[in-house]
């Protein structure tokens, strides 16, 4: 078993690592704070060739492995927290969706602008009424001509206010094959947003609410049955979700690290008392085990889809571990960490949410249950 990563994986990382401190370190607070959606760092990204990192050419990617697509979430993250996110758009939630069923039409349509990084994709999955049963989902796609109308209403689509596109999740008919997904598109008629919204993170969110609205024939990604190619996709969604988790508990890691060093008090660096020493040596455990996991799931990705199991495995445990460490980082940064001017309490805030967020823990630890078991456990009453 060999755990470094290649000679050229790591001439990779390097090269991210470059960029991110070359373009990305200044600003890094100011873009943590910021509600907008950087789309300067998008397009740079692009540029850079860090947008489809995984994706075949032919579908405008770089021909990648999912595991470079890790390591430019690390080597990024490490210099600007805020644009790991940008990381995750061009490469691992809708825009891979795309990337895998899209005709070619829809990739010149929809796949191409977000590889230029020139627009932004939601997913809009969750409804009021459907959280993590999430197959109870109502919003209908009903046939109208060549194309379907579209009835519904979703909450917590992460930057929903001021995508392009929404990559809908929509029930064409009854029951988990029934369901599908479309593209419906900013200022579509009949497409309007509640009062804006944040989660803790910073992160806008508004209800969206479909009232009539027309998508063509080639605004239906994947038709009824689609809805387990599309999971099988969010397993993708979520090692990204679980390598931020991840790069940003290393990130409050290495800030409290170097404040350890530093701050006296006591008339001693607090890196010589031993409370803060077991804190360091938890946090390391931690990290280092979280990362094997999350690189065993994404370097055994068959065909660049990655096991549901080792999925779920990396993904509750890297989010459990960058939110502790986070969390301690913070608390060994005392006043300092607590405070808008530093990057830790953003960390603590972002990671909290992936524990939430394309699959809570509970439910992923449902899901390791059932491997345990060697059996499905019915959720339903
Ligand atoms: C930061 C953030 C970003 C998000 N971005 C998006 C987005 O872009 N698009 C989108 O569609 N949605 C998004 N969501 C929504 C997210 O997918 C849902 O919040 C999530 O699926 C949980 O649904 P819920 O909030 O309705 O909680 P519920 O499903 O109501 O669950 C409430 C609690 O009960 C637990 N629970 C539920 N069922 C079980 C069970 N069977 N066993 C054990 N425990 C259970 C849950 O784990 C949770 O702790 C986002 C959420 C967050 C926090």
């Amino acid at each position: 078993m060999d755990f470094e990563l290649s000679e050229e994986q790591q001439r990779f990382r390097d090269s991210v690592s470059g960029f991110a401190r070359r373009f990305l370190q200044k600003g890094a607070l100011e873009r943590a704070h910021s509600d907008a959606y950087p789309h300067d760092v998008a397009r740079q990204m692009a540029a850079e060739g860090l947008f489809g990192i995984a994706f075949p050419e032919s579908a405008g990617g770089q021909g990648g492995t999912l595991m470079d697509a890790v390591i430019a979430i690390e080597a990024v993250a490490a210099s600007c927290p805020r644009s790991a996110d940008i990381i995750q758009a061009g490469n691992f939630g809708p825009v891979r969706v795309l990337a895998e069923h899209a005709s070619e039409a829809q990739r010149e349509r929809f796949l191409k602008p977000l590889l230029a990084g020139g627009a932004l994709i939601s997913v809009g999955m969750t409804e009021p009424e459907a959280g993590s049963a999430v197959t109870d989902l109502e919003t209908t796609a009903t046939p109208d001509g060549d194309g379907y109308r579209i009835n519904g209403t979703k909450v917590f689509t992460t930057h929903g206010p001021y995508a392009d596109f929404i990559l809908a999740y929509v029930r064409f008919a009854k029951g988990i094959d029934g369901i599908g997904s479309v593209i419906v598109e900013k200022g579509a008629e009949g497409f309007s947003y509640g009062r804006p919204t944040r989660f803790l993170s910073g992160d806008e969110w508004a209800q969206l609410y479909f009232e009539d609205v027309y998508v063509d024939a080639e605004q239906v990604l994947l038709g009824p049955g689609g809805f387990k190619k599309q999971i099988s996709g969010f397993n993708v969604e979520r090692i990204g979700n679980a390598a931020r988790s991840l790069a940003l508990g290393r990130y409050a890691y290495d800030a409290a690290r170097v404040y350890a060093k530093e701050r006296t008090q006591f008339g001693r660096p607090i890196c010589e008392f031993q409370g803060i020493q077991w804190k360091f040596a938890e946090m390391k455990m931690r990290l280092e085990a979280a990362g094997l996991l999350l690189y065993r799931a994404a370097s055994r990705a068959d065909g660049g889809v990655p096991s549901a199991e080792d999925t779920a495995i990396a993904k509750a445990y890297c989010n459990r571990v960058g939110f502790e460490a986070a969390s301690e980082a913070l608390q060994v940064m005392g006043g300092a960490g607590y405070s808008l001017d530093s990057l830790v309490e953003y960390c603590f805030r972002r990671t909290r949410g992936w524990m939430i967020a394309g699959g809570s823990v509970e439910i992923l630890k449902n899901r390791i249950a059932e491997g345990v078991f060697e059996r499905r456990f019915r959720q339903r009453p």
